[in-house]
């Protein structure tokens, strides 16, 4: 049985739009309304180690990841 795929979380109340996560990987997030990041696609297909290193680096710690 394969391992449920992490789901990528965007924390709004946190994000101010400094756009790191869509400009590191535009294939997971988008720039959204007010500039907030958007999550484009959860971690199906995404390598993890990519992922994880993508999230650590928004600067204020909008952007989480929930396995199960
Ligand atoms: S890197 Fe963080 S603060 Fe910047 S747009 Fe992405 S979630 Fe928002």
């Amino acid at each position: 049985m394969s391992p449920t795929p992490p789901r990528v979380t965007v924390d709004t109340d946190l994000c101010e739009g400094f756009g790191v996560c869509y400009s590191l990987a535009p294939e997971l997030f988008a720039d959204g309304p007010g500039g907030r990041a958007l999550v484009r696609q959860d971690g199906t297909d995404v390598d993890e180690e990519y992922l994880d290193t993508v999230v650590a680096q928004c600067p204020r710690s909008a952007l989480s990841t929930t396995r199960a």
